[in-house]
This record gives structure tokens, C-alpha cells and sequence, in this order.
């Protein structure tokens, strides 16, 4: 599937313009300062500032969703999903990860506190399950 360019995709991009920004908009406008490990057309990827292992990385979208369950079974919305899932092995093996966790949270119950999409890309420790 290819969304890049695609009149949906920037119709839907364009729709969820969002006025408040948070703490990842302004990375994104580079108002803020990050530390970016990868980026391209569609996504930003950046270290944790409070990371929870040796390597924290954060993979954002570059259109603003606010969580997963944001995203719909559309065309559009599978593709962006698909691209972020797909860059996590090339973030991974540029870094040298070669294990790793990703971690999305969802909703303020399940730990979510910026409220933009974002996964979570841990590595560099063995992780325990259940996650807690
Ligand atoms: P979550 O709890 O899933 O919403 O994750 C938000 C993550 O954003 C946390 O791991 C924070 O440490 C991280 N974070 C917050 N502010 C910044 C920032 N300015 N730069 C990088 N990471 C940040």
C-alpha cells in the first residue's frame, strides 16, 4: 500500500490539524529540543528524556494523531501505521538494537501522559511480563 502523496492521505492529514500543541509538536517544529535518531517524510523518531531502559527511543508520526485509538481501519490510517511499524527495524538495526521492546500506551489508565501518538522503542536491558 502506498500513502505517499496519496490525495487521502493528505485530506486526513489536513483534518487533524490540532490547535493545542503538545510537548511532541514542538520537538516536531523543533521548537524544543530532541535529540533525533531518525527521521523521513512521515515520521520523527527521538531519545526519551526520561528513559526506562539503557537505549529509550520515541517514533512519532509527523501527522497528528492523538492516540491509537485515533487511527481507524481506513486505508490512510493503516498505511501510516504500517510505515511506523516498518521504520522500528530500520531504527533498531541503525542503532544496533537487536532485541527490543515496543511499547504503545493508549488512553491515561494505561500510562499514556502525551497525549500524541507515540511508540515506545526500549532496548538495552532484558524486559519482564507481565509488563506491570
Ligand atoms: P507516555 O507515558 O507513553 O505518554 O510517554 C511519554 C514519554 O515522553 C515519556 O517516556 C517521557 O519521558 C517522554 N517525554 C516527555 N517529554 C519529552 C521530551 N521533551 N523529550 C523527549 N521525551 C519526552
Amino acid at each position: 500500500m502506498n500513502f505517499k502523496g496519496s490525495a487521502n492521505f493528505e485530506k486526513s492529514a489536513k483534518s487533524r490539524v490540532h490547535s493545542e500543541a503538545t510537548i511532541f509538536h514542538k520537538i516536531l517544529s523543533k521548537e524544543i529540543p530532541a535529540t533525533i535518531v531518525f527521521e523521513d517524510e512521515h515520521c520523527l523518531a527521538f531519545r526519551d528524556i526520561q528513559p526506562q531502559a539503557p537505549q529509550h527511543i520515541l517514533l512519532i508520526p509527523k501527522e497528528f494523531v492523538e492516540k491509537l485509538d485515533a487511527l481507524q481501519q481506513k486505508p490512510e490510517d493503516q498505511a501510516l501505521l504500517g510505515h511506523l511499524m516498518s521504520v522500528i527495524p530500520q531504527i533498531a538495526r541503525k542503532q544496533k538494537f537487536t532485541e527490543y521492546r515496543i511499547v504503545i500506551n493508549n488512553g491515561s489508565k494505561a500510562g499514556q501522559t502525551v497525549f500524541y501518538l507515540h511508540i515506545h522503542i526500549l532496548a538495552g536491558r532484558a524486559f519482564q511480563w507481565p509488563p506491570g
